[in-house]
């Protein structure tokens, strides 16, 4: 049975030279249960103590659909003001580009606001990376990507990456950027397959970009599974983890990080110890027959 390798220590950001944790830990969900800095101090130094260093937020990250936007990016500004050395630690991401009530915004104006914007809310010259979260149809792409170089000239911003694009859109951008594109953000789990065969990663391999899976729980659907071909993912991942002494959530981590692009899985949980398990994906070897155990259990069908 031939195995997959382990995932390495560490993982490069596209050519950028930043080099991040292979796991990373979301802050979507940050602002809820009413979270204090004080608390948000605790999930920050349970990432970083369990070696992961990639941290991601987003400006909308807080909006409730009436208000909240940027609180998310407030109360991890409060973090890092209140323990400036924590920056040091992280390799920072954001991001911009969905500005509700409208959809989505990446006219210049907008852009150059939105970077400055979370800089000051997020209490840092710069961040690491700086994300488009949504594509906005309307915007040309030599547009966007004459601000996003000034941002990264500008030293506001070190790389960048987008979010649900299309890889038309992708590649669109990519074009025009000076300072290429490092970093895809799609919805990717062992519930969400599509990319897998639909070329997104092939596309991300080929450009040099290192995905990065939102939701790799399905946004916690894999914890609690309710549907038959839910149920049938769970197990498949179940045996693995049963066998090697693991938890099913590491499992699904894990699995993602076998998957040759280098994909790198962003949890969402808000849980310091659930957090911090996630590290031990790290650990976890896969053959290429469970791992395709998992993605026969997703498709439903039989591969051809
Ligand atoms: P997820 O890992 O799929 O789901 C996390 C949810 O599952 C949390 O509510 C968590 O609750 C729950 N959960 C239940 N049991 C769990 C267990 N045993 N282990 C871990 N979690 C468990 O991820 P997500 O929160 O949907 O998304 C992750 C990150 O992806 C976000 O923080 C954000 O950075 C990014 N994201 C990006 C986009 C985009 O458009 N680019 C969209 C969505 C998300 P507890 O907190 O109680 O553990």
């Amino acid at each position: 049975m031939s195995e997959l390798p382990l995932p390495p220590a560490t993982r490069a950001l596209g050519a950028s030279g930043i080099e991040v944790s292979p796991i990373a830990w979301g802050m979507w969900r940050l602002t809820e249960d009413g979270r204090t800095a004080a608390d948000a101090a605790k999930l920050v130094h349970a990432a970083l103590d369990a070696g992961i260093t990639f941290l991601d937020t987003a400006d909308i990250y807080g909006f409730d659909g009436s208000g909240g936007f940027g609180d998310a990016e407030v109360l991890l500004g409060e973090v890092l003001a209140a323990e400036p050395a924590l920056r040091g630690r992280m390799v920072l991401a954001t991001k911009g580009g969905i500005l509700p009530p409208l959809p989505y915004d990446q006219s210049a104006d907008y852009l150059r606001k939105a970077i400055d914007d979370s800089l000051r809310r997020l209490q840092v010259d710069s961040v690491d990376l700086w994300q488009i979260h949504r594509p906005d149809i309307l915007a040309h792409p030599q547009e966007t990507a004459r601000v996003l170089d000034d941002a990264v000239a500008s030293g506001k911003v070190r790389a960048l990456g987008v979010s649900n694009f299309t890889q038309g859109q992708t590649a669109a951008l990519n074009h025009f950027l000076g300072t290429k594109l490092v970093t895809t953000q799609p919805e990717i789990s062992p519930l969400r397959i599509d990319c897998f065969e639909n070329g997104e990663l092939d596309q991300a391999m080929m450009l040099g970009l290192t995905p990065l899976a939102w939701s790799p729980l399905g946004g916690g659907r894999l914890a609690a599974p309710e549907t038959v071909r839910d149920i049938a993912v769970a197990s498949a991942l179940d045996a693995v983890a049963n066998a090697q002494g693991i938890s099913r959530t590491v499992a699904a981590y894990s699995w993602l990080m076998a998957h040759p692009a280098g994909i790198i899985p962003i949890i969402g949980s808000q849980n310091a110890e659930r957090i911090a398990e996630g590290a031990e994906a790290l650990k976890v070897r896969w053959t290429r027959t469970e791992w395709y155990a998992v993605l026969v259990a997703a498709r439903g069908v039989p591969l051809p």
